[in-house]
């Protein structure tokens, strides 16, 4: 019930597992503590494109201007001039040495010639795992975490961070069923811990205008307590009232639906009266004001096989495809008839919509929402479309660190002994995340903040 590690890491998503593997290599003794039964967080789940600037891929689809310099400032600008710069300029000069240690050294296996262009970017950037999802990486990260013998124990929930005489933390009390455990850190804590976004009392605390309507994307350890422990350890916490929701969810269950994620290639959104309203590539929190304005708080996502040849998401996702449609909110159909049927909307105005949109394909072309990387020609079946709303997803605010991942307090000072890495921390995204940056984020952050935990304990 008291154990002594050089490093202790709390929370095994993508920053604990990436903080704990690379305290190991260190050196250092290390334990992982994960308070849900299964590890992986809302790292798992997610859809894992990951942004690097001249990345490999990159070449390979003939884009060649690209730099950190470029991604920081799309990340800068995207979160409103809100995120910290110097902490930022550090997630993306280490994107690409992160990738390549997620290919290289875990053995993550990304697809070789594709990439995701994420909303609010301004160069394709983001690399995407094999199955479009966290699995590829949460399984790669427990494998090697099995290799190096470090220890991940589940149904452990961090309490409390002890701290010694002098301030410095010092460990960490925890309960398992009740019973408590004392984790004593030689070189200090990382707060892995995630996020938020699935505790709804938390969310509209902190962003009222985010209530019960609406539901989440999250995992369900998404809880934030962790951020009251940070806080009572004399952390700042900030940007809490920065809540992202991700656009395109499922409107019953409120998960992301990544089999729409053909919206990157090409897909349109519409209305119920068969209109366009936005650019389909803007920033979610536009998206989401935009879909929230329209009748009945929802929208359709609409593509065909010209775009699915692309984005290949139907055959991706298998188990989204057979539940959404089973569900009733997806379809497959050959003719816009078929589609108008189905989601009841005015099959002139449907008609006419794509038509329009066939007539402005081709990049520049988009008289009215200017698509930045081009409508695709939609004319010809198949057709696929599903119907979606916004859903709580990235809490953007939580610790304050600096460029070292070092938690500070609200005068700025650095907390000895406390790292934290993830989504747990609050300076990276400003106002708003971009897509594919929440692993970028995590894992150059984790592991800088595993190796400065080591290096503590020498
Ligand atoms: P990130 O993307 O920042 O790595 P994730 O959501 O993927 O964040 O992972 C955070 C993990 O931390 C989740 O698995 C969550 O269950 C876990 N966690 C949250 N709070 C605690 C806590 N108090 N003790 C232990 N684990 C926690």
């Amino acid at each position: 019930k008291n154990a002594t590690y050089d490093v202790v890491v709390i929370g095994a998503g993508g920053a604990g597992f990436s903080a704990a593997i690379e305290a190991k290599n260190a050196g250092a003794s290390v334990v992982l503590l994960e308070k849900m039964p299964a590890v992986g967080g809302n790292s798992l789940i997610s859809g894992a494109e990951m942004n690097a600037a001249k990345n490999w891929v990159q070449p390979v689809l003939g884009i060649t201007d690209d730099s950190p310099e470029l991604h920081a400032k799309d990340t800068y600008l995207g979160g409103d001039k809100k995120g910290d710069m110097k902490v930022i300029n550090v997630m993306t000069g280490n994107a690409l040495d992160a990738a390549l240690w997620c290919r290289d050294y875990l053995g993550v296996r990304f697809e070789p010639d594709n990439l995701f262009f994420f909303g609010g970017h301004s160069r394709k950037r983001a690399l995407i795992p094999v199955g479009h999802t966290g699995t590829e990486f949460i399984s790669k990260f427990q494998a090697k975490a099995d290799e190096l013998g470090i220890p991940v124990i589940t149904n452990m929930k961090a309490e409390e961070l002890i701290k010694d005489k002098d301030g410095r933390v010092v460990g960490v009390k925890a309960t398992m069923d009740g019973a408590e455990y004392t984790f004593n850190a030689k070189g200090g804590v990382v707060l892995a811990t995630g996020g938020f976004g699935a505790n709804p009392k938390m969310v509209e605390h902190y962003n009222p205008k985010i209530d019960s309507r609406f539901k989440t994307t999250d995992a369900p350890g998404t809880t934030g307590e962790a951020l009251y422990m940070a806080q009572r350890a004399g952390a700042e916490l900030v940007n809490m009232q920065y809540i992202q929701t991700y656009p395109i969810c499922d409107p019953i269950s409120g998960v992301i639906e990544l089999i729409a994620d053909a919206r990157f290639d090409g897909a349109i959104m519409l209305n119920q009266e068969g209109k366009r309203f936005v650019e389909e590539l803007g920033r979610r929190d536009v998206l989401s004001e935009a879909i929230l304005a329209q009748t009945g708080n929802y929208c359709w996502v609409l593509w065909n096989d010209k775009i699915g040849a692309v984005s290949n998401t139907v055959k991706e996702h298998p188990t989204e495809y057979d539940a959404f449609t089973k569900q009733g909110i997806m379809k497959t159909c050959d003719d816009l008839k078929c589609i108008a049927d189905f989601t009841k909307i005015p099959y002139e105005s449907l008609k006419g919509t794509v038509d329009r949109v066939t007539s402005m394909a081709g990049k520049g072309n988009d008289k009215d929402f200017h698509h930045r990387a081009g409508l695709v020609d939609m004319s010809q079946g198949k057709y696929y479309v599903i119907k979606a709303v916004p859903s709580v997803h990235h809490t953007m605010g939580g610790v304050r660190i600096n460029e070292k991942a070092e938690a500070l307090t609200a005068d700025g000072k650095v907390i000895p002994g406390l790292w934290a890495a993830g989504e747990v921390t609050g300076v990276t995204h400003g106002t708003n995340r971009l897509g594919g940056n929440a692993y970028t984020d995590i894992i150059v952050f984790g592991r800088i903040a595993g190796k400065a935990a080591a290096e503590a304990a020498k």
